[in-house]
């Protein structure tokens, strides 16, 4: 046997007594408010699914539609044989709704972090990031040998003091926009204003807002802002129901990714059936005015539950919200007393956050009763 086995055995045996031993649950069901997880009907609180799309009828009927007319596969990368029609006007129809004069389209959003920040930045330059960004910004960062300068979360003063203080080339402050663990935004406005002080670009990864803030063009629409300073990411497996992601940027930036982006240029494309599902998708966004109120008025009703009970909730208005726990054990002990309850919410626990939690997930597809089901539960399992 290889001795890297044994290895690995004891490193995995080490995690489960520690309660921090990973698996998979299957669902024999699509994505949505109700689903099968190893046979078992449960409530499904813990997806990205957050307006209900992605089994949504009319994206079905795009991606069949799509597949029907372009295949499945795209048979090749964007920049040999694979960028087909579709895709490009997908790319418009993003550009167009975020308000922006160019986009590009990626396989996933991790591929798109790792491509923006290894083509902007190397050696010579630096990346300011909040310490509680998102792994894949965080890799992207260690892949592009730019200096890593992190700052406390949302601390802005301490940006500012990084900022001063460096004599790097390039600087590009990197930071989500909406935190996938805690839900709070980031405080984007004063970050742009530092970004124009010190000659800086801004990269918002904006996986959690597009599609549920600001009219569902995202977070920095939501706060009003707009600047050619400003990339911004859109992850399309979340609110969009899809898979993929969007940069929106200046044309000068999204030539620039075009030609020397190594993760956008050496991965095959997403299948054209994707896009063509997505401009469904940009459709069902921008009508879906009434889908971000049933959101809202669900958000609304767990949090008053919630405090009404004494629970621990952290500062977040998003469909992302966590409940703290005092350790790895009582989350994973609340996360089963829910299953067997027949509601779905993971436990997430270190290294993935600095603290274990329960990150209770809404959707626009959830009904009242879902909801206020989930909230009685809750308040059982908290109180004894
Ligand atoms: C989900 C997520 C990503 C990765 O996007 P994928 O399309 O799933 O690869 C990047 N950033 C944040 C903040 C995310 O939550």
């Amino acid at each position: 046997m290889p001795a890297m086995f044994a290895e690995l055995s004891a490193a995995l045996r080490q995690r489960d007594e520690a309660g921090l031993l990973r698996r998979r649950r299957e669902l024999a069901t699509p994505q949505g408010a109700l689903v099968e997880v190893d046979g078992q009907p449960l409530v499904n609180f813990c997806s990205n699914d957050y307006l209900g799309l992605a089994a949504h009828p009319a994206l079905i009927a795009a991606a069949q539609d799509g597949a029907a007319r372009w295949g499945v596969g795209s048979g090749a990368s964007h920049l040999v044989s694979g960028h087909f029609t579709v895709h490009e006007q997908f790319e418009q129809a993003f550009a167009a709704l975020v308000g922006r004069p160019a986009a590009l389209s990626f396989a996933t959003g991790y591929l798109a972090n790792l491509a923006v920040v290894t083509a902007l930045v190397g050696r010579d330059d630096a990346v300011f990031a909040d310490k509680l960004n998102h792994a894949s910004l965080n890799d992207a960062v260690l892949l592009s040998r730019a200096e890593f300068k992190r700052f406390a979360h949302n601390d802005v003063a301490q940006l500012e003091r990084l900022l001063a203080e460096s004599t790097a080339r390039r600087k590009l402050i990197v930071v989500d926009a909406v935190f996938s663990m805690d839900g709070d935004i980031a405080p984007l406005a004063d970050m742009l204003a530092l970004a124009e002080r010190y000659d800086a670009l801004l990269y918002v990864d904006d996986a959690h807002g597009f599609g549920v803030l600001g009219d569902g063009r995202g977070t920095l629409a939501e706060l009003g802002l707009a600047s050619p300073r400003l990339i911004q990411l859109a992850t399309l497996g979340k609110a969009a129901g899809l898979g993929g992601a969007m940069v929106a940027a200046e044309p000068v930036l999204i030539d620039w990714l075009v030609n020397a982006a190594r993760p956008y240029i050496y991965t095959t494309a997403a299948p054209p059936l994707l896009a063509q599902a997505g401009l469904a998708s940009l459709r069902l966004i921008t009508e879906g005015a009434g889908l971000r109120g049933t959101l809202r008025r669900h958000v609304a009703a767990f949090r008053g539950a919630m405090q009404a009970c004494g629970a621990q909730l952290l500062d977040s208005a998003t469909p992302i919200q966590p409940i703290l726990v005092q350790d790895n054990q009582h989350a994973l002990a609340l996360s089963d007393a829910l299953r067997e309850r027949g509601y779905w919410v993971a436990a997430i626990r270190p290294p993935t956050v600095p603290t274990p939690r329960l990150r209770v997930c809404f959707s626009a597809a959830h009904s009242d009763e879902q909801v206020a089901g989930l909230c009685a539960t809750l308040q059982e399992l908290l109180r004894a």
